[in-house]
């Protein structure tokens, strides 16, 4: 299993540098922006312009009920809120905060990061690591599942902690970050494998390490002649883009090639503040893919994902993973049926631009990795046709290769309307819905034409 240093012995992220104090309720005074009209009540002020420094969103994280109950004093403090809290660590930052609109489990910024009761759900197929992470780690913090890639988790510390976390086991049960013996531990690993050509470097948050701890890391990673790519994984730009600062951006472009994958859930997630953080990364020639997690009361409805993916391609950062809630302990309550992530790759073909669709995966368990989720558009084969449905119910044949051109097709039995097994044996090309807005078009152009 990944060993959390201790912040004496590793390098330092800000959160071992400058450790939260849950006992001051020093909060904020939150930033302008859309959800300005709602935010949370706050009991101090930060001084001009302390919150737009990273820093300061840092240190005054909400890590207790005590700062929660501040800043929303309708919160509901149940016991088994107290309980969720003591057991997957709690902090939020005062940006994150001010975006949730309502202080219930309705509000998905709310639900995303405030602890719930149902956390403490346990059926007996959640595991704490349910990709056994920890049994593909030849050396501590570097899992190594695919051929070409590994993923090196090199801190524990997030600036909010998701709630849906797939790593509760480790994210923020102790702040630290990868050590120096650790790094040469992993980079000799990679120089003894050098089929590994991408490492994604994850946690934790990545980003929330100081930037020179974190180009320490990238450093390292680039004396190995075979690593040609380095990802990032990171939500900071959605829960503290204030640290995509032109210092850090400036760092990582000494690495490239560097990705970025980030993890947008919600379109109220897609402030101004965010797309600045977004844009300073994209403008530093860092191709941001966006990876979302379908939860139940937050993205489970197909508009909602269509607002989120058009509004993630405005901002350049393409669409890449949908995935599937793991099963996980303390999220049960996110996770939704197999059905609803088909329902809603259903709902975005043909609506949404490629360039706008994500892949929906599930990550399977037992290490399995990521396994693509699609709708059945193959509706029957035969040797000489496959038939195809396409997103508006439309079903056409598709003639393999090596018919031979003298095969005359079969044509179907006159006076019957064709079937499926006429596309497949070649006695009819395709089958239309009676009624389709692209055929109207067409026939509108036809009769536009004609009358002209
Ligand atoms: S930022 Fe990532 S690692 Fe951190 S709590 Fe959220 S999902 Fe987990």
């Amino acid at each position: 299993m990944l060993k959390a240093t201790s912040s004496s012995e590793g390098d330092a992220s800000l959160s071992s540098e400058e450790p939260p104090s849950p006992g001051a309720a020093d909060l904020c005074t939150l930033p302008a922006g859309p959800a300005a009209a709602s935010m949370p009540r706050t009991t101090g002020r930060a001084r001009g312009g302390q919150r737009l420094d990273w820093r300061w969103q840092m240190r005054n994280r909400l890590r207790t009920i005590a700062q929660l109950r501040e800043s929303f004093p309708s919160l509901d403090v149940s016991s088994g809120l107290i309980e969720a809290a003591r057991k997957f660590p709690l902090a939020v930052t005062p940006y994150y905060a001010s975006l949730i609109r309502r202080p219930d489990a309705s509000d998905p910024v709310f639900r995303m990061c405030v602890p719930q009761p149902e956390e403490l759900r346990d059926p007996a197929f959640l595991r704490d690591d349910p990709l056994e992470e920890d049994e593909d780690m030849p050396v501590p913090g570097l899992v190594h599942r695919y051929p070409d890639r590994a993923l090196l988790l090199v801190t524990t510390t997030c600036s909010a902690y998701c709630r849906h976390c797939t790593r509760k086991r480790v994210a923020g049960m102790h702040e630290s970050s990868i050590t120096a013996p650790r790094l040469q531990q992993a980079v000799a690993y990679l120089r003894r494998h050098s089929e590994i050509t991408d490492v994604i470097l994850s946690g934790g948050d990545p980003f929330t390490m100081a930037t020179e701890a974190l180009e320490r890391v990238l450093a390292a990673l680039r004396t190995v002649p075979s690593v040609q790519v380095i990802r990032l994984g990171t939500r900071t730009p959605v829960v503290l883009p204030q640290r995509i600062t032109d210092e850090l951006v400036g760092m990582l472009r000494r690495y490239h090639p560097v990705w970025v994958n980030t993890h947008f859930n919600h379109p109220n997630e897609l402030t101004p503040e965010a797309e600045e953080a977004c844009a300073r990364l994209v403008d530093a020639g860092i191709p941001l893919g966006n990876q979302t997690v379908l939860l139940r009361g937050v993205n489970d409805d197909p508009r909602t994902i269509e607002d989120l993916c058009r509004g993630l391609v405005r901002r350049r950062v393409r669409p890449y993973y949908l995935f599937q809630c793991d099963l996980v302990r303390g999220v049960e309550h996110f996770r939704t049926p197999l059905s609803r992530g088909i329902e809603i790759m259903e709902y975005l073909r043909g609506r949404v631009s490629g360039l706008a669709i994500p892949t929906f995966v599930v990550d399977a368990p037992h290490g399995g990795g990521k396994i693509p989720v699609l709708p059945n558009y193959v509706v029957s084969m035969s040797p000489t046709h496959t038939v195809l449905r396409n997103f508006e119910g439309m079903l056409v044949a598709y003639p393999e290769p090596g018919i031979p051109d003298s095969e005359a097709p079969r044509p179907a039995d006159a006076g019957r309307p064709p079937g499926v097994h006429d596309l497949a044996s070649g006695g009819a090309t395709s089958i239309r819905p009676a009624h389709l807005a692209r055929i109207e078009r067409r026939e509108m152009k036809t009769l536009c034409r004609f009358e002209a």
